[in-house]
């Protein structure tokens, strides 16, 4: 029975004056939602002259009786508050068990637990994938901005908007970063229940989590991708002008008749200064170079031992990685210890919510810790894997470039380079620095050719 419904009757007995009503409830608890309600309506009832009546309680205009009623109501009310505490509690209980009891998160759905124990939370498709994508977009750098990730999600037709107009509010995207439950984890900071890990699977890793909380809270970026990203060209911001070594850019102009593609720099005083230069004719050029890092199969032999050796001294350093990481673990535990020491002992409030922020902060570093060891070594089948991709590009870094996307394209540019190309509208490309196994295979090249000469 709700109040409108109560008023709505009161004022059609108002309508109705003169004729006697009985009112009859059903029970007395639902009756009296709370004491001071069920005594207004019980003297709302008596000034129309109508009786109220119960099915489960007579009542009496006694004092006894009146008394009785109170108490009834009374007890409806603490029944009531009761429940609600023992629900709170309930929800507590299974938020510390790492349940997730809250409306499922977009990207998520609640389903019935496999034999019994309530419902989990689990990816729900394609909606995750489209979250996973925004996370890991924005922790990367590929998203430079909040507002990327705005866009981003905007223009996906799954995501769910917040207005009619298909518009989603900056607060959504920056709640929605934030959630720690799609690193796996759970956390009710309302209720004292710090993040635990969750029973459900997650989107991203912690350590990811831990990067977007760091972006957003203004601390160091991880190294940003390309921000003027265009899949027309691809080598724009990795070809610097010679003259000013600036980054040249790239852009359609528009002739007579169609759009031609062109590099140029665009640096203000410099002398190259808007001097075009043919996108097919930049590219062809750098295909060259390419073409010509290319080592001979002899020399791919010799990669093949180098890389030997650099996966048994990365086995090492990592080894000795997580041995670090385990005994950083420890302080972390015993700095908590004694945070939760000075807790006890202190008594102002503010001095106490400091040390629970402190706690909470050296938590989340034991999680990423945790994450970190947890990681497995990679075993002989990863090796050969990673040896046989890794000689295929050194074999051919052309062909893997060519053949792959934008983002493919990109990091071959990052693993076979030391620094951007230069170039000079006259001279066209200047002399390639070389990543670190392109140098090292170019001077055994040219060392046997001395011992030849
Ligand atoms: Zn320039």
């Amino acid at each position: 029975m709700k109040r409108p419904g109560m008023r709505a009757m009161l004022a059609y007995m108002e309508a109705q004056k003169g004729k006697n009503y009985v009112v009859i409830f059903d029970d007395l608890k639902r009756f009296a939602r709370d004491t001071r309600f069920h005594l207004e309506l019980r003297s709302e009832l008596a000034s129309r002259g109508a009786t109220p009546e119960c099915l489960n309680f007579k009542f009496e205009d006694s004092p006894e009786g009146k008394f009785i009623e109170t108490m009834m109501a009374a007890t409806g009310q603490l029944e009531r508050e009761q429940n609600r505490r023992q629900v709170k509690q309930k929800m507590m209980a299974r938020v510390e068990a790492g349940y997730w009891v809250f409306r499922a998160p977009v990207g998520y759905k609640h389903v019935q637990a496999k034999g019994g124990g309530g419902k989990v939370l689990v990816p729900n498709e394609p909606l995750s994938s489209v979250v996973r994508e925004a996370l890991e977009g924005y922790a990367s750098g590929r998203f430079a901005s909040q507002a990327e990730v705005q866009r981003f999600l905007e223009s996906n037709p799954h995501f769910p908007k917040d207005t009619k107009d298909g518009r989603i509010r900056p607060m959504t995207i920056t709640r929605l970063l934030k959630k720690v439950v799609y690193a796996g984890y759970v956390e009710a900071p309302k209720w004292g229940v710090s993040v635990r890990k969750g029973q459900h699977d997650a989107l991203i890793s912690f350590e990811t989590h831990q990067r977007i909380i760091d972006n957003i809270e203004g601390k160091k970026r991880a190294p940003a991708a390309r921000k003027d990203y265009n899949v027309d060209f691809p080598l724009r911001g990795f070809v610097a002008c010679k003259c000013c070594g600036n980054a040249m850019t790239g852009a359609w102009s528009k002739g007579c008749r169609k759009h031609y593609a062109y590099y140029r720099c665009e640096t203000r005083g410099c002398d190259a200064k808007s001097k075009s230069v043919p996108r097919a004719k930049l590219e062809a050029g750098f295909e060259e170079i390419m073409q010509r890092m290319a080592p001979s199969r002899g020399l791919i032999e010799i990669a093949g031992m180098m890389f030997q050796d650099a996966w048994a001294l990365k086995e090492q350093t990592m080894r000795e990685e997580r041995a670090a990481w385990k005994s950083q673990i420890k302080t972390i535990d015993s700095e908590i210890e004694n945070t939760l020491d000075k807790i006890i002992e202190a008594e102002n409030k503010s001095v106490i919510r400091a040390f629970e922020k402190r706690i909470e902060k050296l938590e989340r570093q034991k999680i990423v810790l945790s994450e970190k060891v947890s990681g497995v070594l990679p075993d002989r089948h990863t090796k050969s894997e990673c040896m046989e991709l890794s000689l295929s590009f050194l074999s051919n870094p052309w062909k893997v470039y060519k053949n792959g996307g934008h983002a493919a394209k990109q990091t071959v540019l990052r693993l076979a380079f030391q620094e951007p190309l230069t170039y000079c509208p006259k001279e066209a490309y200047g002399t390639p620095k070389f990543s670190f196994p392109f140098k090292v295979l170019g001077e055994i090249t040219r060392a046997k050719k001395e011992m030849v000469l």
